[in-house]
């Protein structure tokens, strides 16, 4: 086993979820391709065996306890690096809609290869976020973006956002800051059409995470997303 199967369950019995066996088993060849990859090109620094099985897998598959992925439809992983927190979702629900979003094409062509060894299919977008924001083809077509370790809140908002349907939901995966991200992000959440559904706390082995769940709720101004470095130099 390439990560701490019994870490992953007693994390996964405390949110009282439960994955199958063949999940457990996509998810312990993905380890292994990871940290084959891993030692050719920097994908992770999580390497360990407990860090995967809480840090990557449990801290991915939280998001379950918040939305029945089962009738999301079109789901966008945005920022995806390695893969998550979409293919651990993936591995556990093989019949979901799934686009990789990253601006790196090496971290979309490995998950590319790896989701194919383990016969998931997917899509694969190899853009910015923010540029994908402003192109027709993407722009409010996700039923739920979802997205980890990418950038602040309110930066992360205006990448995210435009790309939600209205009625559609956007999940920002954060950490022991998600406090004071949600309040630096008020501004931003509004002027973006959304607002704050839900705050749920995930009790992880290694420390409390956050899920911040919003709805959209408005279209977003054609303003929305910014070019270039504003977004991150004057967050909303
Ligand atoms: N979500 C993963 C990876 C986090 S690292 C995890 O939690 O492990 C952040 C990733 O987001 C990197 O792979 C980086 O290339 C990507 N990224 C950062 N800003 C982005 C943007 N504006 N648009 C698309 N991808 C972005």
């Amino acid at each position: 086993m390439n990560f701490n199967l019994s870490l992953l369950k007693e994390n996964l019995d405390n949110m009282s979820l439960s994955i199958s066996d063949e999940a457990v088993s996509r998810l312990d060849r993905f380890a292994g391709m990871l940290a084959e990859k891993n030692k050719l090109f920097n994908l992770t620094a999580i390497t360990d065996p407990d860090g995967i099985a809480v840090k990557h897998f449990a801290d991915s598959l939280s998001v379950m306890t918040v939305c029945d992925l089962q009738s999301a439809g079109k789901i966008l992983d945005l920022g995806t690096g390695a893969g998550f927190p979409g293919v651990p979702l993936l591995a556990a629900n093989p019949d979901l809609d799934v686009a990789f979003m990253d601006s790196t094409a090496k971290k979309l062509g490995f998950i590319s290869s790896a989701l194919e060894d383990l016969d998931l299919s997917a899509s694969f977008i190899n853009m910015r976020a923010e540029d994908a924001g402003r192109d027709k083809e993407y722009r409010e077509s996700f039923d739920l973006a979802v997205s980890r370790a990418v950038a602040p809140l309110n930066v992360l908002c205006e990448y995210a956002l435009p790309l939600v349907k209205v009625g559609g939901s956007f999940i920002a995966m954060k950490g022991a800051n998600a406090e004071a991200e949600l309040s630096e992000a008020q501004s931003a959440v509004k002027k973006l059409g959304a607002s704050l559904a839900k705050t749920v706390d995930v009790p992880l082995t290694d420390g409390k995470r956050t899920l911040l769940v919003f709805e959209k709720v408005s279209p977003v101004s054609e303003i929305y997303p910014r070019a270039g470095g504003k977004i991150k130099k004057s967050p909303l």
